[in-house]
């Protein structure tokens, strides 16, 4: 630490940064492997890649990137709010839905604040709040999901913000509609309850409901949605969230003018009318899930029930288990997502792939959990 850096606020220096999977091009690389067969399925990315009509908008926008983007994004907005019944001051734009978490943290938490989520919730919640200085408390997990009466337990005077994934990276830990307005009737009207739902299309028939409808019941309730996963935009960097318009002018305030782009403006547009890309989407996702789930379960392997396009597989019992079996996969040209730094170091997190991709990663996984009789 130099003379410099040691001056940075000690919140700042004590975060520990996000670790994203590496590209995929640069394992190719490292491990020799041939990169026409390496198959990813470690960032619950879409593996359709973009839809027709979100690849035909980038191509027009690309034309006009002299001018900055829309700073309002009246256009995309104006959709979301017709399609979630909203006004669109209710509706904020992000660089991602992390952007969302992030303002929402911004907008609320400070030094002497906290923010409540629960164990093994997803990574960015702690991210967001020591970056304002404030202190996370995290509830113990139930089943490896979200125990809401213990939420309602931990929040305190100096709670500002409650961060409920559901359904939750990287368990796919899933809470009913019963249970989530349970727990907004208990919770402190002032406190915002951030409920993220990057992954609510992939929910069952059975499993949906509309949280957006519930801001004039609960005006601390904000529900973030993200167009990284179904569909399909993750590297273009847009979500969104419906609140009060009075939440959202507040984190107005503190977003950077032009914090979406004028590519992704357009393609977030085009992509929510690709109902066709939405519903292929909604069913390769669907039957990936359920083939791999029973898989990995035919190889004796403890699968969490997951209500995202991802799941969560305990692959051995030694604390390294899931680093070796990781590192075995990857070696055979497999990429998963390690979880260790989510305090589950027996786990991997699969996404759902293509066909021929979930059936690779079945073929390799008993070759790759051989590692685990030879350590
Ligand atoms: C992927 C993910 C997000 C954020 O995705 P963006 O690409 O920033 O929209 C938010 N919450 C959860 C739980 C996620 O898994």
């Amino acid at each position: 630490m130099s003379i410099l850096t040691e001056k940075a606020p000690s919140f700042v220096r004590e975060i520990a940064p996000y670790r994203a999977g590496k590209p995929a091009a640069e394992l190719v690389r490292e491990l020799g492997l041939n990169p026409e067969t390496v198959v990813k399925l470690a960032s619950n990315e879409n593996p359709l890649g973009l839809g027709e009509k979100a690849k035909a908008a980038i191509a027009q926008a690309a034309l006009d990137l002299g001018r900055y983007p829309d700073a309002n994004g009246f256009s995309l907005k104006r959709k979301l709010s017709e399609r979630h019944g909203v006004a669109a001051e209710q509706i904020t734009l992000g660089n991602g839905s992390n952007d969302i978490l992030e303002l929402a943290a911004k907008a609320f938490l400070k030094a002497g604040s906290n923010s409540v989520f629960s164990q093994y919730a997803f990574a960015v919640y702690p991210l967001a709040t020591q970056g304002c200085g404030a202190q996370a408390k995290v509830v113990p997990a139930l089943n490896y999901g979200h125990d809401l009466d213990a939420f309602l337990a931990t929040i305190d005077e100096n709670t500002r913000v409650v961060f409920v994934a559901n359904p939750n990276n990287p368990t796919g830990t899933f809470l009913t509609e019963k249970q989530l307005l349970a727990f907004l009737e208990k919770a402190p009207s002032d406190v915002l309850i951030v409920l993220d739902e990057a992954y609510n299309e992939f929910l069952e028939t059975d499993q949906q409901y509309d949280a957006t409808q519930w801001i004039t019941r609960f005006p601390n309730l904000l529900v973030s949605r993200s167009f990284s996963k179904a569909y399909g935009l993750a590297g273009l960097r847009v979500g969104y969230s419906v609140s009060s318009s009075e939440v959202a002018d507040l984190m107005n305030r503190v977003r950077q003018p032009f914090n979406v782009n004028s590519i992704a403006l357009a393609a977030a547009e085009a992509a929510l009318d690709d109902v066709a890309f939405l519903k292929k989407t909604f069913e390769l996702n669907r039957e990936g899930r359920a083939l791999l789930t029973q898989g990995l379960q035919a190889l004796g392997l403890e699968v969490l029930p997951s209500a995202g396009n991802f799941v969560l597989v305990k692959v051995g019992t030694a604390d390294n288990a899931g680093a070796l079996v990781f590192d075995a996969l990857q070696r055979r040209g497999v990429i998963v997502r390690p979880v260790g730094n989510y305090g589950l170091p027996q786990w991997l997190r699969i996404s759902v792939g293509l066909p021929a991709e979930n059936a690779r990663l079945l073929a390799e996984m008993p070759h790759a959990l051989a590692v685990l009789d030879q350590a």
